[in-house]
Formats: C-alpha cells, sequence, structure tokens
C-alpha cells in the first residue's frame, strides 16, 4: 500500500487514458503516490501491462483493457472520476508516415468520445497535445499562439500533426459550447524510463543501438534541435495544470528549454556508454547518417528546430523542467545496460 505524500491534499478519483503507455504509466504512479483513486483505460495497443508493476501494488488502482472510443464504457469510467487525463493516442512520426489512417481516426475518435462523457458529467480534463502542431514553425521559443505551418496534406508525417490540431480544436469548442473544463498540453520530447524504441523515439533508441554495438542512424545530417523534457517533470506539469482552475479552456506547451542537436545527443550516448559500460564494443563507425528518404522510404519533412517558450506554464504554477539530457541518457543506459 502507497504512502500519501500529502494526506491534507484533497483525494482526486482520476481517470489516465493511456495509462499503460510511457507517460501514462509514470503519471499513475505519481497520482498513487499523491493518495489518488487512480483507474487507467489502454487498449495494450502500444503500452503494456509491465509499465504498470508499480502502480498493481496499490489498492487504489485498476487497469480496464478498453478502447477509448467506446464511447458506453467512457461515460461509466468518466461519471466515476473527478479528472481525466486523456493521453491515449497513436503516437509519433515513424507511426504517422507508416500508418497515417490509424493515427487520424484513433486520435480524433478517442478525443472525441472523450470530450463527449465529460461535457456530460462536466469533468475537468487534460487533453495531451504535441509540439508536432507547430509542424515546419521553427521559431524559437515556439509561443503557444504562434502559427502552425505544415507541409501538404499529402505528405504523411503530417497526419499526427493535424490529428492533434483537430483534438486540440475539440477541445476548445467543447470548453466554449458546453463549459468543458478542458485543458491542452503540448508536450515537446518527453523521455525517460519505460519509453520504447519500438516506433522510432531517438533517445532509447541511440541507447539501444550503442549498447548493442551498433552504428547510431542519425537522419539527415543530424543538425536538427529539440529539448528532451524527463517524464517525471512532464507528469509534474500535468499533476500542476490538472489542479489549476485557471487552466480551463487554455493550452501549455510543457518541455524542456535545453537544446541539443541530433549530431551532439549520437556524441553523448556514445561517451557515456564508453563510461557507464566499458565492456560495450562500440560499433566502428559509431554514427551513420540516414537521408531521410531512405529512413521512412516517403518524402519526408522534418523540421530544424523545436524549442518551447513555457513563460504561461511557469507563471501559472511555477513548472520549469529540472533534469538535464546528460541525466536523461546517463539512466536510460543504466536502465538498458541492466537489462531493463
Ligand atoms: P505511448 O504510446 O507510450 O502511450 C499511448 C498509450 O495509449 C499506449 O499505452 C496505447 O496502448 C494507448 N492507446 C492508443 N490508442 C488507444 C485507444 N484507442 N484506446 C485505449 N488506449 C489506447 O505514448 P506516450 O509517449 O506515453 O504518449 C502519451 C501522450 O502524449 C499521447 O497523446 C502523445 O500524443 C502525447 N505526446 C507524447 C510525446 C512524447 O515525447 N512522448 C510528445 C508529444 C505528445
Amino acid at each position: 500500500m502507497r504512502r500519501s505524500t500529502d494526506r491534507r491534499k484533497k483525494r482526486r478519483r482520476a481517470l489516465v487514458t493511456g495509462g499503460a503507455g510511457f507517460i501514462g504509466s509514470n503519471l499513475c504512479d505519481s497520482l498513487l503516490d499523491d493518495d489518488n483513486e487512480v483507474v487507467a483505460v489502454d487498449d495494450l495497443s502500444a503500452g503494456s501491462r509491465d509499465n504498470l508493476v508499480a502502480a498493481f501494488q496499490s489498492e487504489d488502482f485498476r487497469l480496464v483493457t478498453a478502447d477509448v472510443a467506446d464511447i458506453v464504457i467512457m461515460d461509466h469510467l468518466i461519471s466515476e472520476a473527478d479528472v481525466v487525463f486523456h493521453l491515449a493516442a497513436t503516437v509519433g512520426v515513424k507511426r504517422a508516415v507508416n500508418e497515417p489512417r490509424l493515427v487520424i481516426e484513433n486520435n480524433i475518435k478517442g478525443t472525441d468520445s472523450v470530450l463527449r462523457a465529460c461535457g456530460r458529467y462536466g469533468t475537468r480534463v487534460i487533453i495531451a497535445s504535441s509540439s508536432e502542431v507547430y509542424g515546419r514553425n521553427s521559431a524559437a521559443p515556439l509561443r503557444e499562439s504562434d502559427d502552425r505551418i505544415l507541409g501538404p496534406p499529402q505528405v504523411q508525417r503530417w497526419s499526427y500533426s493535424a490529428s492533434k490540431g483537430i483534438d486540440e480544436m475539440l477541445a476548445f469548442a467543447f470548453y466554449n459550447e458546453f463549459g468543458v473544463p478542458a485543458t491542452v498540453t503540448r508536450f515537446f520530447n518527453t523521455t525517460g524510463p519505460r519509453q520504447s524504441s519500438a516506433y522510432g523515439m531517438v533517445v532509447p533508441t541511440f541507447v539501444r543501438a550503442a549498447l548493442a554495438g551498433q552504428p547510431l542512424l542519425v537522419h539527415g545530417d543530424g543538425t536538427q534541435r529539440r529539448c528532451f523534457c524527463h517524464v517525471s517533470d512532464t507528469v509534474r506539469a500535468l499533476m500542476l495544470l490538472s489542479e489549476a482552475e485557471d487552466a480551463a479552456g487554455e493550452v501549455y506547451n510543457v518541455g524542456s528549454t535545453e537544446e541539443i542537436s541530433m549530431r551532439e545527443l549520437a556524441d553523448l550516448t556514445i561517451r557515456l556508454v564508453g563510461e557507464l559500460c566499458p565492456e560495450a564494443i562500440l560499433a566502428e563507425p559509431a554514427i551513420r547518417l540516414v537521408p531521410y528518404a531512405e529512413a521512412y522510404n516517403v518524402a519526408f519533412e522534418d523540421t530544424p528546430r523545436r524549442v518551447p517558450c513555457i513563460d504561461r506554464l511557469h507563471e501559472l504554477t511555477g513548472w520549469q523542467h529540472s533534469l538535464g539530457i546528460e541525466h536523461i541518457v546517463r539512466e536510460m543506459i543504466a536502465q538498458h545496460g541492466a537489462g531493463a
């Protein structure tokens, strides 16, 4: 049985969609640590019960294996919840390129189903969106009011961005028309424990490759820059926003402001694997540049830079990221190196 960190806080019944996934399972753990009751709903299409080993230790936790588009199940679950964190989605650029129809349908249907049920019960809901909504806009830093700059619809890479854009517009429509207290969070790259390399997420992919003695495949020329936020920081932002009433009807960037190029990330991973796991035999060459056309097999457009402005979130909650990229890579090497 978990211990409460603050017994004076109001105990809430939280519903986490996508709760068996990477961010969702970390969120379930934090909500339980904070003495809440938690129901996770997940169809296990990408998530896993293994991510919930810690959560299953708590009698305050339950997993419902279901599709969030099932309006009957969602109506029942949301009728019993004080707050909903909607994270269920088909995620990532690789899947957007390979399975655009699934990405579009799954993400929009799921969000519509969640918002409809929240509308019936007036339930507080946090909707997970993505920095992908900014598309090719590489202004730095990106503010929540900045324009979306997308390539043409026939470039499948933008399907994930488009689906998240519609999710956001649905959230604002339900807020404006029915007063649903919805808040949108735009995550920039989030990484850390339990993130799978299955769909090409770059940090676990680099770490796994280096530990297996394979070259790190850097797409393009490796000068594209991103900011990586530790999942514990992302989860902290979600919990703060769920408690901030002023956040209803608003959108917030959530991300680290520490920038790194993909080439620098590959170099850092190789240096840290050499330091922490000297028995790992690094490939020669250790880094291989792969043109986008070869990596994705279709026309691909990337954005050179993505840095969040987090002023809005910081002003409302005091949030800023606390863990840097070197900590994140070290931790992931320790976990994967230990066979995790
Ligand atoms: P994830 O794939 O680990 O988690 C998504 C979960 O949703 C999975 O467990 C999957 O099984 C579940 N799911 C998918 N469709 C479902 C459905 N129809 N019904 C029930 N469950 C379903 O991905 P994640 O990285 O944890 O992402 C969580 C959320 O954060 C997503 O909405 C994603 O778009 C968003 N996001 C993540 C990042 C990131 O860097 N990780 C960045 C931007 C946005």
